[in-house]
C-alpha cells in the first residue's frame, strides 16, 4: 500500500511484572502468541528482554479474541494447518473467517499470472485483508505495527530457582530441564517502543483496547501463564526517548500535511479520500477498503509542533483519554461495518479471473 508515508503514532510501552515472569536462556524466541522472556548480554551483565516478535504475538491473539467476540467472522482463522484443533472445526468456522494469508495462496496456485498480479496489488490484498492482519500483518501484507523489544528499565531483575522446580511449574518438555531456566520477579520493569505508519483511525483503537486491558492487567506473558505466571501491567512512558516526546505521539511530514486541519487528525482513508465506485460497492467502502469518514475531531489544546521533517502532536493525560475513546468507537463501528466475505471476493476486484 502506498509507498509515501502519510502519517504515524508512536510511544514507549512501559510493562511492569506484577508477579514471577519465567525466562529461559540460550532458547531462541518462540513465535506465535506463548512468549518466552530471554536473556541477552547488556549493560555489562545477563539481562532478561521481551522480545518484540512475542509481545506482538501475545498482543494479536488478545485482539483475535476481542475482535471475534464483537462480530464472528470478521477476523481471520490464525493458526491454519494445524489439524490438533480438527476437534473444534465447527465452533472455528462460525468465528473465524479463512485465513487471510491462505486463502491469497489458494487464489494464487497453479495460476503464476494471478499470483504476479495479486502480489503487485497491495491495494487489493489490503482491502480483502481482516483487521488483524492489517494491523499486524500476513504472509501477504506487512502490517502496521512495529513493536520493538522491551529491555529492562528498573528492578531487581530475577531470581534463580531450582531447574526442577521450575521445570514442574511449566509442565514444560522433558528436554526444557536441560536450559537454564530463571524468574523474573515482580515489580521489574521494561520497556518498548511501538511504532504505526499509515494507520487508519480504527487501528489506534484496536491498539488502545490492548493498552487498556494491559493497563487492568488482563493480559498475561511469557511461559507457564496456565500456572498463574506472567502477570503484568501496561502504561504509556511519558518520558522523551531517542528525540521523540513522552506520551502518544502522532506525526505528519511537513509540507505534505497542509491538507490535514489543525483540528482534526486523519487516518490514512482521509488522506486517500476513497471515495467508492459508482455502483455495486459497499458504501464508503474505497479501493484498498478504507473509509473516506477516516478521521476525529481533536480536543483543543492538541497543536502541531514542528520537529525536523515531523509535525508532531503530542496525547496525553486528558486529550489522550478522549482520543483512546474516540479511537475505540472508530474500531467498534469499523467492525461492524466491516464487509463480509463475499463482498470483497475477488470477483469484485476487477482481476479478470476466470
Ligand atoms: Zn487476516
Amino acid at each position: 500500500m502506498l509507498k509515501q508515508l502519510v502519517n504515524e503514532a508512536r510511544f514507549r510501552l512501559r510493562i511492569t511484572t506484577t508477579g514471577p515472569l519465567l525466562v529461559r536462556s540460550g532458547i531462541p524466541t518462540v513465535s506465535g502468541p506463548d512468549m518466552t522472556p530471554v536473556l541477552t548480554f547488556r549493560n555489562g551483565r545477563q539481562e532478561p528482554f521481551l522480545p518484540g516478535s512475542s509481545l506482538k504475538g501475545v498482543f494479536r491473539s488478545h485482539v483475535e479474541k476481542i475482535v471475534a467476540s464483537l462480530r464472528p467472522r470478521v477476523v481471520c482463522y490464525p493458526f491454519t494447518g494445524d489439524e490438533k484443533e480438527e476437534a473444534n472445526l465447527e465452533e472455528r468456522r462460525r468465528t473465524y473467517r479463512d485465513s487471510c494469508g491462505e486463502s491469497f495462496n489458494r487464489e494464487v496456485r497453479n495460476d503464476d499470472q494471478r499470483r504476479r498480479q495479486l502480489e503487485a496489488r497491495t491495494d487489493e490484498v489490503y482491502a480483502r485483508s481482516c483487521p488483524v492482519c492489517r494491523l499486524f500483518g500476513s504472509t501477504w501484507f506487512i502490517g502496521r505495527l512495529s513493536i520493538g523489544d522491551a529491555y529492562l528499565v528498573s528492578g531487581l531483575f530475577r531470581e534463580r530457582r531450582d531447574g526442577v522446580g521450575i521445570d514442574r511449574l511449566t509442565g514444560g518438555a522433558a528436554h526444557g530441564a536441560k536450559f537454564e531456566l530463571e524468574v523474573i520477579s515482580e515489580g521489574v520493569t521494561f520497556e518498548s517502543t511501538i511504532h504505526l505508519r499509515n494507520f487508519e483511525i480504527w487501528q489506534l483503537g484496536m491498539l488502545f483496547v490492548v493498552l487498556q486491558d494491559l493497563e487492568d492487567g488482563l493480559i498475561r506473558i511469557g511461559s507457564g501463564r496456565s500456572r498463574g505466571l506472567g502477570w503484568v501491567k501496561g502504561s504509556i512512558g511519558l518520558e522523551e526517548h531517542e528525540g521523540w516526546p513522552g506520551g502518544f505521539v502522532t506525526a505528519t511530514i511537513r509540507g505534505s500535511d497542509t491538507r490535514e486541519p489543525v483540528h482534526e487528525l486523519w487516518g490514512v482513508g482521509r488522506w486517500l479520500n476513497e471515495r467508492p465506485a459508482a455502483g455495486g460497492e459497499k458504501p464508503g467502502w474505497g479501493r484498498y477498503g478504507t473509509w473516506h469518514d477516516d478521521f476525529l475531531a481533536l480536543p483543543a489544546g492538541v497543536e502541531r509542533r514542528p520537529r525536523g521533517i515531523r509535525h508532531l502532536r503530542v496525547f496525553t493525560d486528558e486529550v489522550l483519554a478522549q482520543l483512546r475513546e474516540e479511537a475505540i468507537q472508530h474500531f467498534l463501528r469499523r467492525v461492524q461495518q466491516w464487509p463480509d466475505e463475499a463482498e470483497i471476493a475477488p470477483a469484485n476486484s476487477g482481476g479478470g479471473r476466470s
